[in-house]
């Protein structure tokens, strides 16, 4: 059985680390086992990171840029082995694959104008013959975290700015779906980035806490669920690292009496069960404004789920393929027993759905809860499957308090034709992405990404701008360059420009 191993100065090791079975989550068979690193294996890792940096720390931008124009077409012309090996590990239907896929080339794009990104800043005489400039210089060996709902496209947000800024890196995939983030970094090797400034390590707990822990790792970034984003944060902050920690989301989207309901109900439904609502961004509560907004929505969902069509994630005319794993699974199916004993309507029940050809899945079909309240557990929990929740109130103020009440505040939507409402909205909310009529207001790669409350820990947001920012650090330069020494002589007055 084929071992997936780490890469390390750009070959393959796989050590004598412990390892762990890859499951398809279509079959529950072990599709292979991944190695996960020792503390050993990833100070290695480190090591030849550091002694890659000085020599791509000194390389034109330009030049780096270069690579990963050369990257993007390899990634292109690999789309379908990636996107095969992302449903394989992770269930998605390819075609949402293909989605992800894309959003991570278009951050690869961003990172391709690195030159015009890091110009920096400029003043010319601050004082007599004095000039004052800011750059941006690189800060070393970075790392990233990523978790396994989009194996291909957060390491996409990371490494290619990281790299392209100047620093090198070390990656730290999903353990659960490892396969397609090391293609591609093997496919920016063949673009001609040097060994050593991209390493992949494939681990655990001990990989990251070694990363967290380790000296010579001056910036740490990371997306998966609150409690780790909490504890990542922490650990790296109080070992003097930059770290940006992105974690869970419950997002809402409130549906207003004047809103287009076919357009609002179609694009709850992608927003909810796309990806089997594997997403952070995934829509997981709606919010009716007025019982008769309430109603018609419920009985339109109830309607189009009754089309939805799950199956294998290798076949693109299922809407939904399997989640994760079995015990996502059953926790799922838990949540939806917590919710039925805590007084909510189970409108559509998904639980035990059976696929043919696939019975040993973890198959579930999409959920529709109706007269979810505040302070039930489905309401206030991250279920990250395919279960949305309908909450009933009677004015767009007490839909936003819900929203603004709650721990996280990733993303965020209205569906309205009033444009004053929009405005109000966007304007109060206290959620970090907001889409007017967009269900899954996703930024695009060059505009930054994040939540705000529970769902970031840090500052700046992942890729776009930030990005820059966030794996650069400014230095300000003066400089004073005198006719003759000689003829000016000392001075020893305080400088000011008085
Ligand atoms: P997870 O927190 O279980 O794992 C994420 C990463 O952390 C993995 O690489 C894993 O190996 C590592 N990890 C797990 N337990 C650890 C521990 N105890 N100590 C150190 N490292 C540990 O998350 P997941 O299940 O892979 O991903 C789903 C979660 O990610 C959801 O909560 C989802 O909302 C969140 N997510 C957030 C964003 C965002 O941008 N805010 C994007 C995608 C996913």
């Amino acid at each position: 059985m084929n071992t997936i191993g780490h890469l390390i100065n750009g070959e393959m090791h796989t050590r004598s680390d412990r390892q762990q079975d890859i499951i398809n989550p279509s079959t529950n068979l072990v599709e292979s086992k991944v190695a996960l690193a020792s503390k050993a294996t990833v100070e290695e890792a480190i090591a030849v990171a550091q002694a890659a940096y000085p020599a791509w720390r000194n390389t034109p931008p330009i030049k780096r840029a270069r690579i990963m124009f050369r990257f993007k077409d390899l990634l292109e012309q690999n789309a379908d082995k990636i996107c095969e090996l992302i449903t394989r590990e992770h269930g998605k239907v390819l075609n949402d694959a293909m989605g992800e896929l894309q959003r991570g080339i278009e951050n690869v794009e961003y990172a391709c104008s690195v030159p015009e990104l890091l110009k920096g800043e400029h003043s010319k005489n601050v004082g007599p013959a004095i000039d004052s400039w800011s750059e941006f210089q690189p800060l070393g060996v970075c790392a990233g975290i990523t978790p396994f709902n989009f194996p291909a496209m957060v390491p996409l947000w990371m490494w290619p700015m990281a790299v392209a800024c100047g620093n090198t890196f070390i990656l730290k995939p999903s353990e659960r779906d490892p396969s397609s983030a090391l293609l591609i970094a093997q496919l920016a090797l063949e673009a001609g980035l040097p060994a050593g400034v991209l390493n992949v390590v494939n681990g655990d707990k001990e990989a990251v806490d070694t990363l967290l822990s380790d000296n010579r790792v001056h910036a740490v970034s990371f997306v998966g669920s609150t409690p780790i984003a909490k504890y990542v944060y922490e650990t790296g902050c109080r070992n003097g690292k930059r770290v940006q920690a992105f974690g869970g989301a419950k997002n809402h989207a409130i549906v207003m009496p004047d809103a287009d309901l076919d357009n609002a109900v179609s694009a709850l439904m992608g927003a909810a069960y796309g990806s089997c609502g594997e997403r952070c961004m995934a829509i997981s509560v709606a919010v009716a404004v007025g019982d008769a907004t309430a109603d018609a929505l419920v009985e339109k969902l109830k309607a189009q789920i009754a089309d939805l069509k799950v199956g294998d994630g290798m076949d693109n005319s299922n809407d939904m393929g399997p989640v994760v794993t079995k015990a996502q699974l059953e926790k799922i199916e838990g949540y939806i027993a917590k919710g039925v004993e805590e007084g909510a309507d189970l409108v559509v029940d998904g639980r035990g759905l059976k696929v043919a050809g696939f019975e040993n899945g973890n198959y579930l079909g999409a959920s529709l809860f109706d007269r979810v309240k505040e302070g039930m557990v489905i309401h206030s929990d991250e279920i990250f499957g395919p279960v949305l929740c309908v909450m009933r109130v009677d004015t767009m103020q007490e839909a936003m308090d819900i929203i603004n009440a709650h721990e996280y505040g990733n993303g965020t939507c209205i569906f309205t034709r009033d444009g004053e409402a929009a405005r109000y909205f966007a304007d109060n909310i206290l959620v970090g992405m907001v889409g007017i009529n967009v269900p899954l207001p996703v930024p695009v790669a060059y505009h930054s990404f994040g939540g705000w409350k529970q769902s970031l820990f840090g500052d700046l947001h992942a890729y776009g701008p930030d990005a820059v920012r966030f794996y650069s650090k400014r230095k300000t330069i003066t400089q004073r360059w005198p006719a003759s020494g000689v003829r000016e002589g000392a001075q020893f007055t305080f400088p000011s420009n008085g």
